[in-house]
């Protein structure tokens, strides 16, 4: 038996923490390996260590010192270097950040950092063999993971008999030049090895103590899933539940090992389980999870008989490839198409695309609506009981809420309702009084 135990940046903010981790993972033998995030915030105003080493890229680049930046950093390990006697020279490694940062190198590799030193000291500090992501964490050169190649790499250090501290976040091209991965991207590592090692469980230790039907940012003390399915979770972390990275879950599915989100603080709570398929022995609710994200900005094209114009769709999403823009979305009438995407990603030329559609595809009808939210309703059990979109609509209709976009998954797990940026928190909190409570 062997767990893959992921530790995310608030469960390494300090020496209390470090402690608590180590209690956990020698509770048991098959905690085996042990992926670390950077040091996290200790409070709400704190820092964590990536964004700092994000902030002196940007100083770098204005021309700005990063000198009270780096010192924070220092401190912020200092302190647990001492509290927790280890012997580690941390002054060496911010040496090698400050020549990075000047000579304009890799700006991953400093990015890394993070990753790289809460390794170093859980590993001194659990007695444990460090391994780092660059020499078994692979990518292609086209960004994708090469999982065959991490197993190649990786497999052998399991001899070892010792526990293995393993930094998530980063690994390396084929050329060997490291490489991060998206924000919160330890998530990935963390099931990438529990692939390649055929874990039993994947551990994902967090600060809550599982995944809520809601983000408990808005809605207080919600209640908590119990167990929910790899697709479940994908579309609720892909829809904004930021608890788990939605990239993490494929390499985990693919083996049908279960992930169990944890929490550091309460290693006594069960937390929640993720599995291919429930049982559901007990008669479940429709609603499994509700989440969401705002920010989105609608595109419409409306043009008479459109819909029998062959290759109309195909046209206008290729006006969003030219731009490199990712569709999160498409909602279609019968002359008339909404194309959703991330404000984000069109900051910079919104107005350009939008003329760009009305020209090649000779079309005058194109709005914009920047102001979106997309609230994304969740559950196993809507397929098996009817009307539940209808009573949705209903119920947004009764507290005052204008629906602008509709969209059901054809495997019936999802609705996702458009709605102003405004009334993204009321429309969570309507469905989940009137569904969950
Ligand atoms: P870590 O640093 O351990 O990776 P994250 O901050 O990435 O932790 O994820 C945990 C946080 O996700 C929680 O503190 C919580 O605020 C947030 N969150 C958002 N939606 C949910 C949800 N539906 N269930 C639980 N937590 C959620
Ligand atoms: N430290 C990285 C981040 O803040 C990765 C992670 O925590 O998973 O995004
Ligand atoms: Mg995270």
């Amino acid at each position: 038996m062997i767990k893959v135990c992921k530790f995310g940046g608030s469960s390494l903010a300090n020496a209390k923490q470090y402690r608590k981790i180590k209690k956990i993972v020698k509770e048991e033998e098959e905690r085996k390996i042990i992926v670390v995030s950077a040091c996290g915030k200790e409070s709400r105003d704190d820092h964590k260590v990536t964004d700092l080493l994000y902030l002196c890229l940007a100083h770098k680049q204005y021309g700005m010192s990063y000198d009270d930046i780096l010192k924070e950093i220092e401190d912020k390990h200092q302190r647990i270097i001492k509290e927790l006697k280890l012997d580690y020279d941390i002054k060496k490694d911010i040496v090698r950040i400050r020549q990075l940062l000047d000579k304009k190198a890799n700006s991953d590799e400093i990015i890394a950092y993070g990753e790289y030193l809460s390794a170093r000291l859980m590993a001194l500090y659990l007695k444990a063999d460090f391994v780092d992501a660059r020499d078994v964490i692979c990518f292609n050169y086209d960004g994708s993971l090469n999982i065959e190649k991490t197993r190649e790499k990786f497999l052998p250090y399991l001899k070892s008999r010792n526990k293995i501290v393993v930094p998530g976040f980063y690994g390396s091209l084929p050329n060997g030049v490291i490489k991060t991965m998206s924000r919160g991207g330890s998530d990935i590592t963390g099931s990438v090895l529990a692939n390649v090692v055929e874990a039993d469980v994947y551990e994902n230790w967090t600060d809550v103590s599982g995944i809520y039907v809601c983000d408990p940012r808005i809605i207080r003390d919600p209640k908590q899933i119990e167990t929910i399915t790899y697709a479940e979770l994908r579309e609720m972390s892909y829809m904004g539940a930021s608890v788990l990275h939605d990239e993490s879950i494929y390499p985990v599915k693919e083996k049908g090992i279960p992930i169990n989100i944890r929490n550091t603080n309460k290693p006594e709570d069960r937390g929640t389980m993720i599995v291919a398929a429930c049982e559901d022995k007990k008669n479940i609710g429709p609603i499994t999870g509700i989440t969401g994200k705002k920010d989105f900005v609608v595109i419409s094209i409306a043009k008479i008989n459109s819909s029998s114009e062959v290759g109309f769709l195909k046209k206008i999403l290729e006006v969003f490839e030219n731009y490199d823009v990712s569709v999160v979305l498409v909602t279609t009438g019968i002359d008339s198409f909404s194309i959703i995407v991330d404000k984000e990603d069109v900051r910079n030329n919104m107005y350009e695309i939008a003329n760009e559609i009305k020209v090649s595809l000779k079309c005058e009808d194109v709005s914009l609506y920047d102001n979106l939210s997309l609230v994304c309703v969740v559950g196993r059990g809507m397929r098996a009981k009817k009307g539940i979109s209808g009573r949705i609509f209903s119920l947004l209709g009764e507290n005052g809420i204008n629906i602008r976009t509709i969209s059901q998954g054809a495997d019936e797990i999802s609705i996702i309702v458009g709605v102003d940026d405004e009334n993204y928190a009321k429309t969570i909190s309507c469905i989940y009084e009137r569904f969950v409570k």
